[in-house]
This record gives structure tokens, sequence and C-alpha cells, in this order.
């Protein structure tokens, strides 16, 4: 995917802030945190979502990469949110299957935005 923003995050043609790496993912912190902690979790190779015939190895990678991310964080103790959005329905804007690693704070006991209807 030549023209994938998160490809080239992936392949580090374009810079990001990065807080995990190996073979099969990389972990940056999102451009527009929205909390304290707000890291994206991807494959290096291209899916366009959670359901996108992802190999059971890349999963394994990819919660292996968030353990590693909230330890770092230091919130394995205090709790984090993982979301992965999938389609016009949910709001994914970047077509590359990414997880959502939020935390360092009260994230509420909501699962959807108070204004969704
Ligand atoms: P989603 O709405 O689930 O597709 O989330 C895409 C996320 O990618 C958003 O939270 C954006 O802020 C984030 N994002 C887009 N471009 C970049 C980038 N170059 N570096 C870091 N985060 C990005
Ligand atoms: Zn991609």
């Amino acid at each position: 995917m030549s023209d994938c923003i998160f490809c080239k995050i992936a392949n580090h043609e374009i810079p990001s802030n990065v807080v995990f790496e190996d073979d099969e993912v990389i972990a940056f912190r999102d451009l527009d945190p929205q909390a304290p902690t707000h890291v994206l979790v991807i494959p290096k190779k291209h899916y366009a979502n959670i359901c996108d015939g992802v190999p059971a190895e890349t999963l394994v990678a990819i919660t292996h990469a968030i353990s590693e991310v909230v330890k770092a964080e230091g919130i394995e103790e205090s709790g984090y949110r993982v979301i992965s959005n999938a389609g016009a329905d949910a709001g994914q804007t970047v077509m590359h299957f990414h997880m959502h690693v939020l935390g360092g704070k009260n994230l509420g006991m909501g699962l959807l935005p108070a204004d969704s209807e």
C-alpha cells in the first residue's frame, strides 16, 4: 500500500514517536492524543482492519506489544483501554489496522462518546 500513511510509518519513511518495535509490529504515539497515554499499535504489514485476515502470530505480536507499551508507560496497574475502529460507523480514518492504547487517566465507564446516539 504505497499511499498508506501507517505503512510509511512502519517503514520509517515518515517520522513517528516510536515507543516499541519488533519485526512484526510498531507502536507509536498518536498525533492527536485523547489521553496522557495514547499509543497506536500496528502490524508492519498492511491489513485494512482487525478482521482482514490478520495471521494469528501477528495478533499475538500485537498483544505482546500492547503489554510492553503499558508496562513502559506505567499504566499496567492503573488500567488502560484498547480500541480498534473498523469501517465508517466506527469512524476509522486510517485504513491500516491499528489498536489504540489509551490510559493515564480515568477513562470513564462508557464505551461510546457521550454525544453518539
Ligand atoms: P482511527 O480513527 O481509529 O482510524 O484512528 C486513526 C488515528 O491515527 C487518529 O487517532 C489519528 O490522530 C492518528 N494519526 C493519523 N496520522 C498519524 C500520524 N502520522 N502519526 C500518528 N498518529 C496519526
Ligand atoms: Zn498500510
